[in-house]
């Protein structure tokens, strides 16, 4: 039974037992891996809505 595990985010050596944040070797590459996803996602639904909100910036000189 292996006590270390490499965690999938940092790839860095982690303990197994005693680790809250495992497979992960810490909270912030816990987060993340869940950014990860919620980023994914969170494209799909907010493309659009972005399209709406800048509408000014091409017609604007430089
Ligand atoms: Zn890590």
């Amino acid at each position: 039974m292996p006590t270390t595990v490499k965690c999938p985010i940092c790839r860095s050596e982690t303990p197994w037992t005693g680790n809250r944040y495992r497979p992960f070797c810490s909270e912030r590459c816990r987060f993340i891996d869940l950014g990860a996803w919620a980023d994914g996602n969170y494209r799909i639904t907010g493309g659009e809505l972005e399209d709406e909100s800048q509408p000014v910036e091409e017609s604007e000189p430089r």
